[in-house]
């Protein structure tokens, strides 16, 4: 019998789902047109699945670089950080199953690292992960994790795919 595909989480809205705060999608073709065939994808947004809903209020990371505040662009008083530590923490069981995932960059849930931190006067401060990449690469430190920006490049693409290929074989033998 065939080994099965590997399977990877992708940000919902790169793959055309209209998941954002504004209800439009980021359909990114490098995704579907190099890695669908090839992986079982898994559809992933933590803000929808955290239980924020589509339209919602969208939010910036806010505060200290290290552990910023996913606080209302509009209105700071809205702190969503909870909501989306809560769905993190519990994906982290589902993540056991993935050998890799793609994210959405700048997010401030799914960027990977350069995702926009707010100091408390609204100047950017500093770059780094959003909220959901954060927990998920400290739980998964050698799990295969790019962005949408990586990927449309094809060499860094080519390293993705190997990477994947290479984690899901070390999963299936351990
Ligand atoms: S970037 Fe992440 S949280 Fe934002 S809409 Fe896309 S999948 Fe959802």
């Amino acid at each position: 019998m065939p080994a099965p595909r590997p399977r990877i989480a992708v940000s919902s809205c790169l793959l055309g789902n209209p998941v954002r705060y504004d209800g439009t999608d980021r359909f990114n073709e490098s995704i579907c047109n190099h890695l669908t065939r090839r992986f079982e994808i898994v559809a992933l947004c933590p803000e929808v699945e955290a239980g924020l809903g589509t339209p919602r209020p969208p939010v910036r990371l806010t505060g200290s670089p290290r552990h910023p505040l996913a606080l209302g662009v509009e209105d700071a008083n809205l702190d969503v950080t909870a909501a989306l530590q809560r769905f993190s923490d519990g994906w982290l069981v589902q993540a056991k199953s993935l050998s890799g995932l793609i994210l959405k960059s700048r997010s401030p849930s799914c960027g990977l690292r350069d995702t926009p931190v707010f100091d408390l006067h609204g100047a950017i401060q500093s770059h780094g992960a959003g909220l959901f990449t954060r927990i998920v690469i400290r739980c998964y430190p050698q799990l295969p994790v790019d962005d949408e920006i990586g990927i449309a490049n094809a060499k860094q693409r080519n390293v993705f795919i190997d990477r994947v290929e290479q984690y899901a074989l070390q999963r299936h033998c351990t």
